[in-house]
């Protein structure tokens, strides 16, 4: 099962604010959902709606089903939530969050970055030499970045990430709790 907050974050990511707001809808009202009650109950025009929902539809985050308006001899499209694929796209979208990651572990653990005091700009050690430790934006001196705080940070939520989904989700209920106690 996945928790509401990460498929929030996950159609905000995909289809924005009305994104979002259309997958709450599909939840709440459950499978085979009319394009049209959603565009009712958000107030927004049919074909904003339904470009929001093929750009759901685009990610395998839903799937829709026609049937012919008997009356008006149009058809209208009803949609439904897929857990399943939104699941394997979380887990994909950690995957590739923990990549970069590493990623920049390996750079900030291994090259070393310059910049001035007020931080202008970050470079690196060639680029550095070739304008003689000079910011080219305040044209004040460069020094080694201290990125320490950077590598711990980047290492915590690595750890956080690698860990299994039932610890992680425990973890986030604790720092939650623990900043409401705060
Ligand atoms: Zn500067």
């Amino acid at each position: 099962m996945v928790s509401r907050e990460k498929i929030n974050q996950l159609a905000m990511q995909i289809g924005g604010e009305l994104g979002t707001q259309v997958v709450e809808i599909l939840l709440d009202q459950g499978d085979n959902t009319s394009e049209f009650l959603i565009a009712e109950k958000l107030e927004v025009k049919i074909n904003v709606i339904r470009k929001t929902l093929y750009m759901l539809q685009d990610a395998n985050l839903v799937n829709s089903m026609r049937k012919k308006d008997k009356k008006k001899g149009w058809y209208i499209y009803y949609w439904t939530f897929d857990e399943i694929q939104a699941n394997a796209l979380i887990n994909k979208m950690r995957e590739m969050r923990i990549s970069n990651l590493k990623k920049r572990l390996n750079a900030e653990q291994n090259i070393s970055y310059y910049t001035c005091k007020k931080q202008c700009i970050r470079t690196t050690l060639e680029r550095a030499l070739e304008s003689d430790f000079t910011c080219l934006e305040c044209e004040k001196v460069m020094h080694e970045v201290d990125n320490s705080k950077k590598v711990k940070l980047i290492k915590e939520e690595l750890s956080f990430l690698e860990q299994p989904e039932e610890l992680a989700e425990a973890l986030i209920e604790e720092t939650n709790t623990a900043e409401a106690e705060a």
